[in-house]
């Protein structure tokens, strides 16, 4: 089976506990105002790969030792066959090889919603972080982009590695915002605070560093 990915990253330590696989899918359908990942919105058959070599290449980076898988989007629950594939896989790993490695996947779907919808796939994960961004509500706690976003734990090894960050602050371990350089872009990682992107663009431009295609407006 395909799934559609924007990009996959390795190490991630800005979004979960410890070094951790970063997967975000391509599509979202539900377009918060002020979303910081717009590139991910448009749904794209050309960013289709087969599970298969995702997990190949998870498992390949996995050698360098990590924690955790983020899944995020893009909506990872627009492709939810999709997405339950996936979560087989990894989980079939994760079994067969002993590795103690969590799952947390992002959505901007009401907790409600995933649970009426999707109680299977919910079922498949550790901890989920739901709710749309609210660009009028401040940042939130941890690995969240605004208060109403929630950590949900959904497993033992969910509340095990979780029930600590449930109600930390946004920057109990300081303001962090990962940025890597693939493919002559320049991708940042993490949650910013408020501004913090044109905050970014304008010292940039000071240095005469003007930013040509951005991910945060369209
Ligand atoms: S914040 Fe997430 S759910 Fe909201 S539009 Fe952006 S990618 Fe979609």
């Amino acid at each position: 089976m395909k799934i559609a990915v924007n990009k996959a990253h390795f190490p991630v330590t800005v979004l979960g506990p410890g070094r951790r696989i970063g997967i975000w899918l391509q599509g979202c359908s539900i377009r918060c105002k002020g979303c910081i990942s717009q590139d991910t919105w448009e749904a794209d058959p050309n960013r289709e790969m087969e599970i298969d070599q995702l997990l190949d290449w998870c498992r390949q980076v996995a050698q360098n030792g990590f924690n955790g898988i983020t899944i995020s989007g893009g909506e990872p629950f627009d492709q939810p066959q999709a997405l339950s594939a996936l979560l087989d896989e990894l989980l079939q790993w994760r079994n067969r090889s002993g590795l103690d490695f969590d799952i947390l996947c992002y959505s901007g779907y009401p907790l409600a919603t995933l649970q009426s919808r999707h109680h299977g796939i919910l079922s498949k994960l550790d901890a989920l972080i739901p709710e749309p961004y609210a660009d009028a509500l401040p940042l939130g706690n941890m690995w969240r982009g605004s208060l109403n976003q929630k950590l949900v734990l959904l497993s033992a090894r969910g509340r095990r590695r979780y029930t600590q960050y449930v109600d930390a602050p946004a920057h109990a371990v300081g303001k962090r915002i990962q940025a890597s350089v693939e493919q002559g872009r320049v991708w940042y990682i993490g949650i910013p605070d408020r501004g913090d992107m044109e905050a970014l663009e304008k010292r940039c431009a000071e240095q005469g560093v003007r930013f040509s295609d951005v991910s945060w407006r369209q």
